[in-house]
Formats: C-alpha cells, structure tokens, sequence
C-alpha cells in the first residue's frame, strides 16, 4: 500500500474494495443476513458507469444516465431490509434507475417487477439482468405513481424517488399484510423514508429516518 492514509480508500484491489463496502454496509446497520448475502452478490461495480465507476464501492449516492443517481448503498440494503421480503413474494420496485436495488431484491424475492419513466434506464437495466441471468425480473417503461395494475396485487412494494404523500395506486395495489418501503416529502427538503403495513382496517405508518432522494416525477421521460 502506497500514498497517505487520505487516499487509503481509492487503494487495494477490488476484492478488498469489496471487503470494506461490506464492513461499511454491517457498521451502518444493514445486519439481516439475507439481505447482505444478496447485496454480496450483486457487483455495484456493474451498475455505474464512466468516471465515476471507480467509486462504486464506496458508500455513496454516484449520477447515472439522464440525470438519475444510484442510491447509497447502506439506505439501498436499510430499505432492503425493512421491506422483509420473503422468498415467495411478488415485488414492485418504482424507480429501477441503475437496476441495482432490482437486481439485489431478485435474490430475495420470487418475482421482481420494477418500472422507470426513462426507456433508456429501463433498456440498460434490462440489458444487465439478462447478462446477469436475473430472469426473474421484468422491467417496464411506465408512469409508476400509478403502480402496475396488470400485476396487482403485490407483497411488497419499494418506491426509491420521493412523492409528497404515499400514491393511492400503490397503497391500493399492497396485499393485505403487504409492506410499502418509499421517502416521502418535498424534493428539495428533508424527506423521511416511511415504512408502511397494509392490515386487515388499514394502513399502519412508521418513519424510519431521514433521506434523500430524486423526485418521483409524473409522466415517461424523453430519453
Ligand atoms: N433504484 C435505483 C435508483 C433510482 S433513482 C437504483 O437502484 O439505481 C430514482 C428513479 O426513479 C429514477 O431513475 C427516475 O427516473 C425514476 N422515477 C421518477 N419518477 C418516476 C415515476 N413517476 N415512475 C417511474 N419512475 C420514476
């Protein structure tokens, strides 16, 4: 190991990279042991591309393609987590951006649906699934403050761009049991991620912390 201690973190191969985005991941309270084996399997490395791929293992939020950001992987594998997917569940993810939350919820999960307004997004991360071999993902070009109704009903739902309240589509579309994991809040503020349970009367809400995240915007993009 050359160079100061400051630049210790650019240094070593990936393989300790690697080591160190786990260690980052455990140390900032992602501790459920399935949603960290999937996170080990799933290469962030694959998700980034360009001049900021080199920092793919560092706990960080990185832009990609139209203007779009992957999120930082603690609050990827905190929201993982809260969400408790189980092995049979149907999953929609809103926002599949990178394709990398999609494809860690893959190895959670039975089936993966996950929709972008941005085609191009939506085309490289499907492009990534089948080089992955993830076939149990299906990505779709699609306004997702409406959910998927196709789909409908879902055992899990993840929102990863914030609205200012819970969409009625997506609270409609949870099962029964079901839990919704999404930030909400207004774009340029403070947001909170909230984790929401649908019961047999309702929906029960709980705030699990502060985020921020891009704005869940109405209508397909023009790339
Ligand atoms: N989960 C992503 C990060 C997503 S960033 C990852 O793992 O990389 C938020 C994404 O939400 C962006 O790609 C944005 O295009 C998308 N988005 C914003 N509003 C949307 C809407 N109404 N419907 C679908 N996707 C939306």
């Amino acid at each position: 190991m050359t160079g100061g201690a400051g630049d210790f973190d650019d240094e070593g191969s990936v393989a300790e990279r690697k080591m160190r985005f786990l260690y980052a991941l455990r140390s900032r309270g992602v501790t459920d042991h399935r949603v960290l084996s999937a996170m080990e399997r799933t290469d962030r490395g694959l998700f980034v591309r360009g001049v900021f791929a080199d920092r793919a293992y560092e706990d960080m939020p990185l832009p990609i393609a139209c203007g779009q950001t992957i999120s930082q992987p603690s609050i990827v594998g905190l929201m993982t987590q809260a969400l408790n997917v189980q092995p049979r569940d149907k999953v929609l993810e809103v926002g599949t951006g990178s394709g990398y939350q999609a494809a860690i919820l893959s190895h959670l999960a039975r089936r993966v649906y996950t929709v972008d307004r941005h085609r191009r997004l939506v085309r490289e991360a499907s492009d990534l699934f089948a080089a992955l071999d993830l076939t149990n993902i299906t990505a779709i070009t699609s306004d997702g403050s409406f959910g998927l109704p196709d789909q409908a009903p879902f055992d899990r739902i993840i929102v990863t761009a914030a609205a200012e309240d819970p969409p009625s589509p997506l609270l409609a579309q949870l099962k029964t049991g079901g839990i919704m994991v999404l930030p909400v809040g207004q774009s340029d503020t403070v947001q909170s991620l909230i984790k929401v349970t649908r019961t047999e009367s309702g929906f029960d809400y709980d705030e699990l912390r502060p985020v921020r995240f891009v704005p869940l915007v109405e209508g397909l993009g023009t790339e």
